[in-house]
């Protein structure tokens, strides 16, 4: 077996995670925290992971705005950019 296809980098698995979540989760088009958006125009929301060790779990994924799904992902806003001086 080719030792390159051994290699996965993480980025790579996000991405086949979210086509496989597209696959089999239709979106509504509407943040399921805040309600932002329109329905039957899905693209002012993501599919955010609840857990963040994205699981090949539908329930761990949620419908959010770009906002909402910032916020998920960094409650205290972004650890690097976003520090106090
Ligand atoms: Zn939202």
């Amino acid at each position: 077996m080719p030792e390159a296809s051994l290699r996965t980098s993480p980025s790579m698995r996000y991405d086949a995670i979210h086509k496989w979540v597209r696959r089999h989760k239709e979106k509504v088009g509407i943040c399921s925290q805040c309600g932002v958006g329109y329905a039957g125009s899905p693209f002012h929301t993501e599919w955010a992971n609840i857990s963040g060790i994205y699981r090949r779990e539908l329930d761990d994924y949620i419908e959010l705005c770009k906002s909402c799904h910032f916020k998920l992902d960094y409650p205290d806003g972004h650890p690097n950019q976003f520090k106090p001086k």
